[in-house]
């Protein structure tokens, strides 16, 4: 009898220690099965839905056209599929997400006998294997990241044998292209490609990282979140340099918020410092809409917010500054712009987007205060000197004469907001649940 390998978020083959238990576990063959989740389908965005769908092709590819693709609630479907195979076993990767760690018990309550096997998870070092010396759980990143590091990870394991029996059961079709998406190439193959362009250029990494204009970062968040690549694959290429020092960093946020939000699992809706739960929000209305739709009249807003809806992705300085906009010049719930971000964002993760907006906020853990308020022309002028940024995105613009503050361009809205008026508001609603200073 086969046994099955549940894919979620680990859409490939190699450097896939559950994949390796599942065709150890059965010697019939494994069968590959995803199951499309219509709570998670019917919420996606179109980038996307077109990003999964498009790496299950690659995957199916991989299997040689053998990937059961089926729609439907896990619960059910999962369950069944191990019984139409007679599986001794099924195989997975830990989620450590609260709907999949939810999602995952009712499963192997569901399957009965047949055991739910995990083995592995989508990080180099799975959440609440670091925690501080007197046994808690890291609330603030440096010292996590020290923590990290001395705790080190397993080097990456090999492929399953090229002459592996896949076994293929009736299925749903994988989902067609989106004709209006523009994804960058997806898949296992085109991220291992990827990293094998970029890493010879990590030694700009660290200076131009912040740079919109730029190709500059690895884009590689979209392959992390699907799994396509192994946070240990790359980790596995890096020395001491300082250079590569700065993507390990950057690697160990990802890990980091994954701690976090594993140890606090309501932090994907409430903010991590309560008190912000008084702060005074302006209801969402048009200026929510014109944020969305990218029509702020602020160009380094509008452009990555249009970014986002294109293609699924944004530069993370420009998250930050869109981010920033949404809660400190619109006073808009942080809440809202994070539901907005998942639904677009091909990398949208739980908790690197919650806790990200959490930290632009000011209410998550680290320490990223209230009162640093973004400007975003400012910033926009800083890290798009030339608006080359902002004119691929906004080409209404294209010809001002000053992108970044245009006065000259009838087809571009006017600023929504006074952004020196605004930044002195979100003070004064910061001011109203500020926790009094302690006397000395
Ligand atoms: C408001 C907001 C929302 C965000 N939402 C997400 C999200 O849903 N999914 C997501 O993967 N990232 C998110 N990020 C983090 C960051 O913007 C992206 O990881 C980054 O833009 C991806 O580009 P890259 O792969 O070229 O990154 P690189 O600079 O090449 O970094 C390498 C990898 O490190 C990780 N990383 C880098 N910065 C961060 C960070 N600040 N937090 C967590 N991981 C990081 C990513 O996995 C990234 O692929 C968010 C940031 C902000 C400010």
């Amino acid at each position: 009898m086969p046994s099955v390998m549940w894919f979620r978020r680990d859409l490939r083959v190699h450097d896939h220690p559950a994949l390796l238990a599942a065709t150890e576990a059965a010697s019939d063959g494994v069968v590959p099965l995803f199951v499309i989740d219509p709570v998670l389908w019917e919420r996606s965005g179109a980038p996307r839905r077109a990003y999964l769908a498009a790496s299950l092709r690659a995957l199916d590819e991989q299997l040689g056209g053998r990937l059961t693709v089926r729609c439907g609630d896990p619960v059910d479907v999962v369950p069944q599929v191990a019984r139409e195979a007679a599986a001794p076993s099924v195989h997975v990767s830990a989620d450590f997400a609260p709907y999949g760690v939810a999602r995952d018990a009712m499963v192997g309550r569901a399957l009965g006998q047949t055991p739910l096997v995990p083995l592995g998870s989508p990080y180099a070092v799975a959440p609440g294997r670091v925690l501080t010396g007197a046994g808690q759980r890291f609330k603030v990143f440096t010292p996590f990241f020290r923590a990290w590091l001395a705790h080190g990870w397993r080097s990456p394991v090999g492929a399953p044998a090229t002459d592996q029996h896949w076994v293929r059961l009736r299925g749903d079709q994988i989902p067609g292209p989106i004709a209006e998406v523009d994804l960058p190439p997806v898949g296992e193959t085109a991220a291992l490609a990827r990293w094998e362009e970029f890493r010879p250029r990590l030694g700009t990494y660290a200076g131009d990282r912040d740079r919109p204009d730029r190709d500059a970062t690895s884009r590689l968040s979209a392959p992390l979140r699907w799994g396509e690549i192994h946070p240990r694959t790359l980790l596995a290429d890096l020395d001491d340099s300082a250079a590569h020092s700065k993507f390990r960093a950057e690697v160990a946020w990802r890990e980091f918020y994954a701690e976090v939000l594993a140890a606090n699992p309501e932090a994907t809706w409430r903010p991590l410092r309560p008190e912000y739960d008084r702060i005074r929000l302006a209801a969402a209305g048009p200026a929510f809409e014109a944020w969305r739709q990218g029509r702020t009249g602020f160009p380094i807003v509008d452009a990555g917010m249009r970014e986002l809806l294109a293609t699924g992705l944004m530069h993370n300085r420009v998250r930050m500054i869109a981010a920033s906009f949404l809660i400190k010049d619109l006073h808009l719930d942080w809440r809202l712009g994070a539901r907005h971000f998942m639904d677009h964002l091909i990398d949208g993760d739980v908790a690197s987007n919650q806790l990200n907006w959490q930290w632009v906020a000011g209410c998550g853990t680290d320490a990223a205060p209230y009162f640093r308020v973004f400007n975003p022309t400012g910033q926009g002028r800083k890290f798009d000197p030339d608006a080359a940024y902002i004119r691929r995105w906004v080409p209404e613009l294209a010809r001002a004469s000053d992108p970044h503050e245009p006065t000259d361009c009838p087809d571009y809205p006017e600023p929504i907001v006074d952004h020196a008026a605004e930044r002195l508001e979100a003070l004064a609603r910061w001011a109203e649940i500020r926790p009094p200073v302690p006397p000395d």
